[in-house]
């Protein structure tokens, strides 16, 4: 990742689907810039002045250079090394996916003297990157925004000489015997193999639309609500949107901490997706307040900040009320279609199944071939792990996944090993 530049000027059209793509490139870079709408005074008067009137659009103005007609790719092409080629046809530890999980595990395998590569298909910074704010980070008291922690963390990984490539993702596997590396096919069509592989594709959330919701997501609205949430809400009112096991588990956790929670729920009951248990222990909880056929409509701010919502069930009746966090437990999707079912295997969400995950009715599958138990994120095709929100269980949260990633890259050591190779 090259040093954020001098902020930059661009010229484009907001509602253009490829400018709009330049200019997300640049947010979860981390790279100041000022938007300059095309057809606006300021506009003309930058064009003028630069000579380039009737210029294709975007035109983005750096310090040395000026793009006309400017592309992500002729950006990165034109800043950086090479991201979209593997300088080499086999690796120690290739990592599938830069975002926090990935990211950390690059920056320790690499700085342990690992030749390590780190792709994605996007950017570097996964979901973090999306995050305007993140607060609940360890070390940053004030918060730091979610792209400026992923860039530094892609610049702290290169520094240890981890290679990194973008908008180059892995659309395929070949996973030979179990003492073989394993190999990787670039969406370009390239191979890649390596001795231990880390997979760290992250998760979609299904995603609400609600006008304002972006700017409240990470600072007010959250997706997913760990148990760190919980006990920071004691005493507060929350709304949790979902009907699953982990909206359950997240409601009775709230109620746990004295939060007083407003649980919203689609559907008409909570036993068609949640179990008996939780159902049980949350009709109980005097904190909790189940509202079914019913949904989230609008979100309220006061200053900015969240203030309250408005919900409405399936006859119409809408309610307001006053909320210090909403947080969104409705699901989502792993990124898993690179991987060969057969020998990596998944939950029946397409989660990974990592370490004693897979272990079910006190034996391994039949598809683990060694003595020893898979190591803890281990996943059931021996030296390929996983880490961060596409393991089954996993917390969704940045230090999470930078902690797992963090402790995949001890464990290389115990596969190379294995594998006969020593360091
Ligand atoms: C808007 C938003 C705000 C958030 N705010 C907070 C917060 O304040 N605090 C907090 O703790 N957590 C927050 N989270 C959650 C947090 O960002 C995630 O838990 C965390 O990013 C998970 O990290 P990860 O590395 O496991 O996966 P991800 O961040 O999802 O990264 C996965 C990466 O893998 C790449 N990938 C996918 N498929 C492939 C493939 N086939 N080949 C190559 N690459 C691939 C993706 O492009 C992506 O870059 C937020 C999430 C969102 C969406």
């Amino acid at each position: 990742m090259s040093p954020v530049r001098p902020t930059l000027q661009v010229v484009g059209r907001r509602m253009d689907a490829e400018h709009y793509r330049l200019r997300d490139f640049l947010t979860r870079s981390a790279q100041p810039y000022e938007w300059h709408e095309a057809g606006s005074a300021d506009a003309d008067q930058l064009l003028e002045k630069l000579g380039l009137q009737g210029a294709a659009l975007p035109v983005l103005v750096d310090v040395e250079q000026t793009f006309q007609g400017a592309t992500v790719e002729s950006i990165i092409a034109a800043w950086g090394p090479d991201y979209r080629s593997a300088k080499r046809k086999h690796y120690d530890f290739v990592v599938i996916g830069a975002g926090p999980a990935g990211l950390a595990a690059a920056v320790y395998a690499a700085s342990d003297g690992l030749a390590t590569l780190v792709c994605d298909t996007d950017l570097p910074g996964g979901q973090a990157s999306y995050a305007t704010l993140i607060e609940n980070f360890f070390g940053f008291p004030e918060g730091i925004g979610g792209a400026e922690l992923t860039r530094l963390a892609a610049r702290q990984a290169e520094r240890f000489g981890a290679e990194l490539l973008f908008l180059r993702g892995v659309r395929g596997s070949r996973m030979n015997g179990h003492d073989e590396p394993v190999g990787l096919i670039l969406d370009d069509g390239s191979e890649v193999s390596a001795s231990v592989v880390l997979a760290t594709t992250g998760m979609d959330w299904t995603r609400l639309e609600l006008k304002g919701i972006d700017d409240l997501i990470g600072d007010g609205v959250y997706y997913g609500a760990g148990r760190s949430e919980a006990a920071q809400c004691s005493g507060q009112d929350v709304v949790v949107v979902g009907a699953g096991n982990s909206a359950g588990q997240a409601v009775l956790n709230f109620a746990n901490q004295t939060a007083r929670v407003t649980m919203l729920v689609r559907g008409e009951s909570l036993s068609k997706s949640m179990s008996a248990y939780l159902i049980e222990r949350i009709e109980k909880h005097p904190l909790i307040d189940v509202h079914l056929e019913t949904v989230l409509t609008e979100l309220h701010t006061n200053d900015g900040a969240l203030s309250g919502v408005t919900f409405t069930d399936s006859a119409g009746k809408m309610q307001d009320q006053a909320v210090d966090g909403v947080f969104l437990c409705i699901g989502g999707s792993p990124h898993t279609e690179w991987c060969s079912r057969e020998h990596v295997l998944t939950d029946e969400r397409g989660y990974i199944l990592t370490g004693q995950d897979l272990v079910a009715d006190g034996k391994l599958p039949d598809c683990w071939p060694l003595e020893r138990d898979p190591l803890p994120l281990e996943t059931s095709r021996v030296g390929l792990f996983a880490a961060g929100d596409v393991r089954h269980g996993s917390t969704k949260r940045v230090a999470a996944a930078v902690g797992e990633g963090s402790m995949v890259a001890s464990l290389i050591f115990s596969r190379l090993a294995e594998l006969g190779v020593s360091y």
